[in-house]
């Protein structure tokens, strides 16, 4: 599509912010509203609805009748999976529709709104549909005057709280799984990003997913969160988020009635690369790319780059070369790359970091500036600081903006208690020739994922998640419907 064709379309869209609620379209009980701001250039994009209790409640009543009446949980899972595939298949046909909004809500260059998030999207839907019917419930090696049925049950009513920085694979990772498994689902995306959300579950029901399974409840963390999280009548919460509020959620889990709890929150990765590189152009632009992608705002950015001293000048200089194809523009032309930070508070915060940075001694190298286009919005330069020391403030908080931090390195021990020297866990990455040195630093690496002479290892297939304060779950592969199944056993005497 030409980019006159997007902007066309960006300024006759008309959204409709009102939440989904057992099948139907709903302005909040108390008729509150909030502004969804675009921060590609700060337009108004129209009013949301701003749900509260009483909308959860609602929202939870119509999951709770869903899930014991088994319209969708006593379907065959042949049916389910039917069901599953047509709904990724109809968020292919909504492709660009889906993709403007997702641009315009929080800034990602359409081109990747396209082929990153709607096709990751339709492809978790389809996995966990192609999935379900393919997973044997067990029979335990007891007795033999006795058989033990160990089966898989959906757990109930499930919550799905999720941020901004990808609004649709969020809610993908977890609303796919867990409707797969048969589960009635309430999302609550981020207030700084609903408008997917809503429209998937206008496209839920068109798939056939039946009214009241799929429910979808914008508004903010502290009124619509924290009532999902406080329900009693909440089965289990998968929350995807920063660090801060997933202890908040584990607590309010704790303190109501003690729903299962899945957190996946921040993140400070660790990319460490050897003067034994095997490939040093690949491992530079896994390191800028990475960093940079999604505007810095992704939980697993290795924004930690760790660079043996002797090779340091010659990898900043290659890294320091890219630096301008990564310079922010319109997120509506397709050949940008970089887009808008989600909102002003964001920027702010980024901002605040680069001063940080400055006022610490770290050594600004590129970028570092706020980024103003005529049409407004909100930019920052990819920025990259040398000279960090582990202590600085941009060494140790999750930035989630295009700053990259170099702190060098002279023996890999040091840079493996370096890389450990985090309260997060998500990613890591080591870059070497000698196989042993990478399974050794591998298994050393306090982390859910370790990628070896590579930084973009993903797919559906593989579990995604951290150690430490980067949460207590695992998103994607089989594994995730552990979060949305209970285990029963079944005793027959025989
Ligand atoms: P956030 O924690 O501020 O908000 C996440 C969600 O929680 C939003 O929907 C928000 O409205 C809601 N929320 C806020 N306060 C709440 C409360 N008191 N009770 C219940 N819900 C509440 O995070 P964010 O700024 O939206 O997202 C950025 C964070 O998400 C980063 O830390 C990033 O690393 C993390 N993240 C992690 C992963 C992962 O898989 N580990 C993936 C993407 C993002």
């Amino acid at each position: 599509m030409t980019n006159e064709l997007w902007h066309e379309r960006a300024a006759a869209l008309k959204i409709d912010g009102r939440a989904f609620i057992d099948g139907q379209r709903k302005w909040a009980l108390s008729d509150k509203q909030f502004d969804n701001i675009s921060p590609i250039d700060g337009r108004n994009l129209g009013a949301v609805a701003r749900c509260e209790t009483a909308d959860v409640d609602l929202a939870v009543a119509s999951a709770r009748a869903a899930f014991d009446d088994a319209r969708w949980a006593g379907q065959a899972p042949a049916a389910r999976k039917r069901v599953l595939i047509r709904f990724a298949d109809l968020v292919l046909k909504h492709g660009a529709e889906l993709a403007l909004l997702e641009t315009l809500d929080m800034g990602k260059p359409i081109k990747y709104s396209q082929s990153v998030d709607v096709n990751s999207t339709a492809n978790c839907l389809r996995w966990y549909g192609e999935a379900i019917d393919k997973i044997y419930d067990e029979i335990a090696p007891t007795a033999s005057d006795s058989l033990a049925l160990i089966t898989r049950e959906p757990v109930g009513v499930v919550a799905a709280i999720v941020p901004w920085n990808y609004p649709m694979i969020m809610a993908a990772w977890k609303i796919a799984p867990a409707l797969a498994a048969g589960n009635s689902v309430i999302l609550k995306p981020s207030e700084k990003s609903p408008l997917t959300a809503l429209r998937l579950a206008e496209i839920a029901i068109e798939a056939g997913i039946p009214a009241g399974v799929f429910n979808v409840v914008p508004g903010f963390g502290h009124e619509a969160g924290a009532a999902l999280a406080l329900h009693m009548d909440v089965d289990c919460i998968g929350f995807t988020g920063s660090t801060k509020i997933g202890k908040q959620i584990l607590q309010m889990a704790g303190q109501s009635n003690l729903k299962r709890a899945w957190t996946e929150l921040g993140g400070k990765s660790a990319n460490i690369v050897c003067a034994d590189c095997p490939d040093l152009d690949e491992a530079v632009e896994a390191a800028i790319g990475s960093i940079y992608f999604n505007q810095g705002e992704s939980c697993n950015a290795p924004s930690r780059l760790f660079v043996e001293a002797s090779i340091k000048d010659k990898f900043l200089e290659k890294a320091l070369a890219m630096m301008p194809s990564f310079q922010p523009a319109d997120p509506l032309d397709e050949n940008t790359v970089m887009g808008a930070i989600v909102d002003a508070t964001q920027l702010k915060s980024v901002m605040g970091y680069i001063d940080a940075g400055n006022a610490e001694g770290a050594k600004l190298l590129s970028g570092g500036k706020q980024v103003k286009l005529d049409t407004g919005g909100y930019y920052v330069e990819p920025t990259l600081f040398d000279g960090v020391s582990s202590d600085m403030k941009i060494a140790r908080e999750e930035i989630f903006g295009p700053v990259l931090s170099v702190i060098s390195f002279t023996d890999i021990d040091e840079a493996i208690r370096l890389a450990n020297d985090t309260p997060f866990g998500l990613q890591a990455a080591i870059w070497t020739a000698d196989l042993s040195r990478a399974i050794k630093t591998a298994r050393a690496l306090r982390a859910g994922t370790v990628h070896v002479n590579q930084y973009d290892g993903d797919d559906i297939t593989v579990p995604f998640g951290g150690y430490k304060q980067s949460g207590n779950g695992r998103d994607k592969s089989l594994h995730a419907f552990d979060k949305y199944t209970e285990l029963k056993t079944t005793w027959i005497r025989i």
